[in-house]
C-alpha cells in the first residue's frame, strides 16, 4: 500500500518535474520583430544613401545576418560581454556567484553576471525582472544556435547616438560595414552597450582588448596593434542629400499609405531614382553661379532633371541651399522651387505652335510681326503685344517666330488657333493648376501669364523629346525597397519552428511583411505600367517643336550665336522671363533627359538684368553637360523625322515653294502630302507685299510698295491709322516701359502728331494710363481718334 503510494508520488513527481522542464525549455517567447530597431534608408538609384529616418523606436538601426557577423565582432562582444557564452546554457552560475561576491566587497552592484543570452531576453522585454530574463534565455538557447544569439544581441544593443546593432553603429562611428573593423575598433564598439557613450568606451577598450587576449583571440602582438591604434570617429553628420527630394519621396511614400507605410518597410531601403553623383553636381554648379545670381538679385534657383525613357528624376534641386544661412528663413531655403508655382513666361510658347501644327499650320507657315491689335474676352478691351526688344520683323517664318521668341506673331497664332484649345493642350501635357476659364487668361496664355511649376514644365516638355508621348513620372524605382533583413525569415523557418506559437506569430509577422511588400510592389506596378503612355502630340509636331528649338541658326538673329542654347551635340532648349522680370527660366532636352532651370526668389522681388539668357541659362547649360556625361550623344536628331516629312526648299521671305524670282531660298521640313504652293510674292525686281505687311515694309523693309496701288494713295482725306479709334491698350507687363509704346501712323506718312494737345516728334508714343486724344495734321488737313490705356 505504502509503495503504491510512493511510486504514484515518485510518478507525479517525476511528471512535473518533466512538465516544468518542457516549460522552461519550451514556454513562449516574446516577439522578436526587427523592424521595431531598423529604420528605413533612403537610397539613390545607386544604393548611396540619401537619408536616413529614425525606426519606430526612435533610432537607427539595420539588420544583420548570424552567418554576416564578422569574427573580430562576436570575439569582442563576447569577451566584454560573457567570456563563458560558447559554454553555458543561458545562465551562467559562475558569473552570478562571482558578480555576487564583486557587490558584496563593492557594498553596491557593479556586475549583473548576466549573459549574453539574458541581455538579449532583457532586449526583447521591456520590464525588468531577472527571473522572466532567466527564463528567457533558458528559451533562447532551446530555440536558436549560439551565433543566432549572439547575432540577436548584436542588432538589438544600444551603440549611442541614437544606434541600435553593430552594422549601423559600425557605419556611424567609424564610417565602414562591420566586417572591414580592426580590432581595436571593434573593441570599442564592443564596450559600448554598456554605457554608449564614447568616453566610457574609451576607458573600457583596453580592458576588453586584454580579455581578448586571454581568450585567446588575439595575440600578444595583435594586442600591441590594436593598442596603439589611434581611433578615428567618423564625425560627419548624417547625410541628407537633396533635402527636397527626400521631402517628396518622403510624401510619396506616406501617400501609398497602408501599401507602402513605414513600419512595413522599417529596415528596408527605399530605392528612388535620384543620381546622387549628378545631384552633386547640381549643387555646385549653383554654388559656382551664385555670385553671379547675387548679382541679378536672384537669391534662389531651383534645378530638375528627367530621364525620358523612364520618366525618372534624376535630379531635383528645390532652392540652391536648403539650409544655408544665406538662404536660411528669410530667402525660403527650404521652400521647394520644383513644386512652387511660377509664371512661365515664354516656355510655354512652344506649346502653342504645337497646337498650330496639329491644326494644319507648318514651320514655313509665315506670321505677321507687325504692330498689331487683337480683341480680348473683355468688350472695347483691344490686346496690344510687342517683343521683347519693341522691333517688329515683318513676315516671319514660324520657326524664326517660335526661335527668336517673338511674342507679336505668338499671340497672333494663339488668335488664329483660340485660347481653349491651347488650355486643353496644356491641361494634357500636365499643367495641372490652369484651373481658370480660357477667356480669363485670354491671349496672354502664351506669353506664360498662367502659373506653372518647374516639374510641370519640365513632364511638359519631356513629350516633345518622347515624340508627342506623355511620360508617368517616378521617384520611387522598381523594385521600390530592398529587404534588409533576411534574417527574420531565417529565424522564422529555424530548425525548431515547427511547433511553436510563438514562431508562429514571427511567421505571421513575417507574412504580413512580405503582403505589404506585395501590395507595394503592385502600388508601382498601377503607377508606373498601369498608366500607358498616351499621345499628346503628333510625332510630326514633337519633331517640328524639337527641330526648331534645337536649331540654332533660327534663334541667332533674336539671342546671337554660342549662347546658353547652344552645345556639341544636339539640344532643343527654350528661355522664359515672367512678368516684370520676377522668374527666370531656362528649359531643354536631348534625347535622353529633359533639364529645367528656375532662377527667382520666393518672395517674388524682381530680378536686376536679367533675362531667360544671362540668369538660369548657364545653369542650364551646366546642369545639361552634366546630366550628358558618359551618354553618346552623337549627331543624331533628338526626334527622328517621322514618315510624310521631307526636306524642302522655300522662298525664305514668303515660307512658300520658291519661284525662279525668289532671291533666298532656304529648305524646310514640309509635309510630303501639304498642298505646294508656290511664292506669289516675289515678282521680277519687285515685291507684291500682302496687306498686312504693307505698312511694316514700307517704314521698316523701306520697300517701295509696288503692285496695285494702295488705298491710301486715292483717299484725299487724312487718316490716322494707328492707333485705331476707340481703342483700348492693356499696358503689357512682360514688358520693359520702354516697349510700351505706341505706333502713330497716318495715311500720310508727312503727317505730324499731337497727343492730349502735346506735340508728339516721334513716330511712337509711350503708353502711360488713361484717356487720350491723338491729332494728326498734314496739309491742312486733320484727323482725330480717343483712345483708352488701362
Ligand atoms: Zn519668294
Amino acid at each position: 500500500m505504502r509503495t503504491k503510494v510512493k511510486r504514484r508520488a515518485f510518478i507525479v513527481l517525476g511528471a512535473a518535474i518533466v512538465a516544468g522542464a518542457l516549460w522552461l525549455r519550451l514556454g513562449p517567447l516574446p516577439p522578436i520583430d526587427p523592424a521595431s530597431v531598423t529604420s528605413p534608408t533612403i537610397v539613390d538609384r545607386n544604393g548611396v544613401v540619401l537619408y536616413e529616418p529614425l525606426s519606430p523606436k526612435q533610432t537607427r538601426g539595420e539588420w544583420i545576418t548570424a552567418s554576416d557577423i564578422p569574427e573580430r565582432v562576436a570575439q569582442a562582444t563576447v569577451a566584454a560581454e560573457d567570456k563563458r557564452f560558447y559554454s553555458h546554457i543561458g545562465i551562467d552560475p559562475m558569473a552570478v556567484a562571482r558578480a555576487a561576491v564583486h557587490d558584496v566587497r563593492a557594498f553596491r552592484v557593479v556586475e549583473g553576471g548576466s549573459t549574453i543570452s539574458q541581455q538579449v531576453a532583457k532586449l526583447l522585454v521591456p520590464k525588468r525582472n531577472k527571473l522572466r530574463e532567466a527564463v528567457i534565455a533558458l528559451r533562447l538557447e532551446h530555440r536558436y544556435s549560439k551565433q543566432e544569439i549572439l547575432a540577436l544581441y548584436l542588432n538589438l544593443a544600444p551603440y549611442g547616438n541614437e544606434v541600435n546593432g553593430i552594422a549601423r553603429a559600425s557605419r556611424r562611428w567609424f564610417g565602414c560595414a562591420p566586417e572591414n573593423l580592426t580590432t581595436a575598433q571593434a573593441a570599442f564598439l564592443a564596450a559600448l552597450p554598456q554605457r554608449p557613450n564614447e568616453r566610457a568606451a574609451q576607458a573600457r577598450q583596453p580592458l576588453v582588448l586584454r580579455r581578448m587576449v586571454d581568450q585567446g583571440f588575439i595575440t600578444k602582438s595583435e594586442l600591441t596593434v590594436a593598442r596603439n591604434e589611434r581611433l578615428r570617429f567618423d564625425r560627419r553628420s548624417d547625410p541628407l542629400i537633396a533635402a527636397h527630394f527626400v521631402e517628396r519621396v518622403r510624401d510619396e511614400v506616406a501617400r501609398r499609405g497602408t501599401a507602402f507605410n513605414p513600419a512595413v518597410n522599417a529596415g528596408r531601403t527605399i530605392r528612388t531614382t535620384l543620381d546622387a553623383a549628378l545631384q552633386r553636381d547640381v549643387r555646385g554648379i549653383i554654388n559656382a553661379q551664385r555670385a553671379n545670381l547675387l548679382r541679378h538679385g536672384a537669391h534662389s534657383a531651383a534645378v530638375a532633371v528627367l530621364d525620358n525613357a523612364t520618366g525618372e528624376w534624376l535630379a531635383w534641386e528645390g532652392s540652391g541651399d536648403y539650409f544655408g544661412p544665406s538662404q536660411g528663413e528669410s530667402f525660403g531655403g527650404a521652400i521647394d522651387g520644383v513644386v512652387t508655382l511660377r509664371q512661365p513666361g515664354s516656355a510655354l510658347k512652344p506649346f502653342t505652335y504645337a497646337l498650330a501644327f496639329e491644326q494644319g499650320f507648318s514651320p514655313s507657315t509665315v506670321l505677321a510681326d507687325v504692330p498689331s491689335s487683337f480683341p480680348t474676352a473683355e468688350e472695347g478691351v483691344i490686346y496690344t503685344p510687342r517683343n521683347y526688344d519693341g522691333r517688329y520683323r515683318g513676315p516671319l517664318r514660324a520657326r524664326f517666330a517660335l526661335a527668336g521668341s517673338e511674342n507679336v506673331p505668338a499671340v497672333a497664332m494663339l488668335a488664329r488657333v483660340g485660347p481653349p484649345s491651347l488650355l486643353r493642350l496644356l491641361r494634357r501635357a500636365g499643367f495641372r493648376n490652369l484651373d481658370r476659364t480660357a477667356d480669363y487668361y485670354g491671349l496672354g496664355l502664351t506669353l506664360g501669364d498662367a502659373e506653372v511649376t518647374l516639374e510641370q514644365l519640365v513632364t511638359a516638355y519631356a513629350v516633345f523629346a518622347r515624340g508627342g508621348m506623355d511620360v508617368a513620372t517616378s521617384v520611387l524605382r522598381c523594385p521600390l525597397s530592398v529587404d534588409l533583413c533576411p534574417s527574420a525569415t531565417a529565424l522564422a523557418s529555424g530548425p525548431h519552428s515547427s511547433s511553436n506559437n510563438d514562431q508562429r506569430t514571427t511567421e505571421n509577422d513575417q507574412r504580413t511583411t512580405d503582403n505589404g511588400q506585395r501590395a507595394t510592389d503592385n502600388g508601382e506596378r498601377t503607377t508606373t505600367n498601369g498608366q500607358r503612355p498616351a499621345r499628346v502630340l503628333s510625332e510630326r509636331t514633337a519633331f517640328w517643336i524639337t527641330d526648331i528649338l534645337s536649331d540654332p541658326d533660327a534663334r541667332a538673329y533674336a539671342f546671337g550665336n554660342g549662347g546658353s542654347l547652344d552645345f556639341p551635340f544636339p539640344v532643343a532648349g527654350k528661355t522664359g522671363t515672367s512678368q516684370a522680370y520676377r522668374d527666370n527660366w531656362t528649359v531643354g532636352y536631348t534625347r535622353d533627359v529633359t533639364v529645367g532651370v528656375w532662377v527667382g526668389n520666393f518672395d517674388r522681388s524682381e530680378l536686376r538684368n536679367s533675362s531667360g539668357v544671362t540668369g538660369a541659362g548657364p545653369i542650364f547649360h551646366s546642369v545639361m553637360l552634366a546630366a550628358m556625361k558618359g551618354k553618346a550623344a552623337g549627331d543624331a536628331p533628338i526626334v527622328e523625322p517621322p514618315p510624310g516629312l521631307e526636306r524642302a526648299p522655300v522662298c525664305a521671305l514668303s515660307g512658300l515653294r520658291p519661284s525662279t524670282s525668289c532671291p533666298n531660298v532656304e529648305t524646310e521640313w514640309v509635309a510630303s502630302d501639304a498642298p505646294v504652293e508656290f511664292c506669289s510674292w516675289h515678282h521680277d525686281g519687285w515685291v507684291d507685299w500682302p496687306s498686312e505687311y504693307r505698312d511694316w515694309a514700307r517704314v521698316e523693309a523701306r520697300a517701295t510698295i509696288a503692285g496695285p496701288a494702295h488705298p491710301t494713295a486715292h483717299d484725299e482725306r487724312l487718316k490716322i491709322l494707328s492707333p485705331p479709334n476707340g481703342a483700348t491698350y492693356l499696358i503689357d507687363p512682360t514688358l520693359r516701359m520702354a516697349f510700351q509704346s505706341l505706333p502713330l501712323r497716318a495715311s500720310d506718312p508727312h503727317a505730324t502728331f499731337h497727343i492730349d494737345g502735346r506735340a508728339i516728334a516721334a513716330r511712337s508714343w509711350p503708353l502711360a494710363p488713361g484717356k487720350h486724344t491723338v491729332l494728326a495734321e498734314a496739309r491742312g488737313k486733320r484727323d482725330e481718334v480717343t483712345i483708352y490705356v488701362k
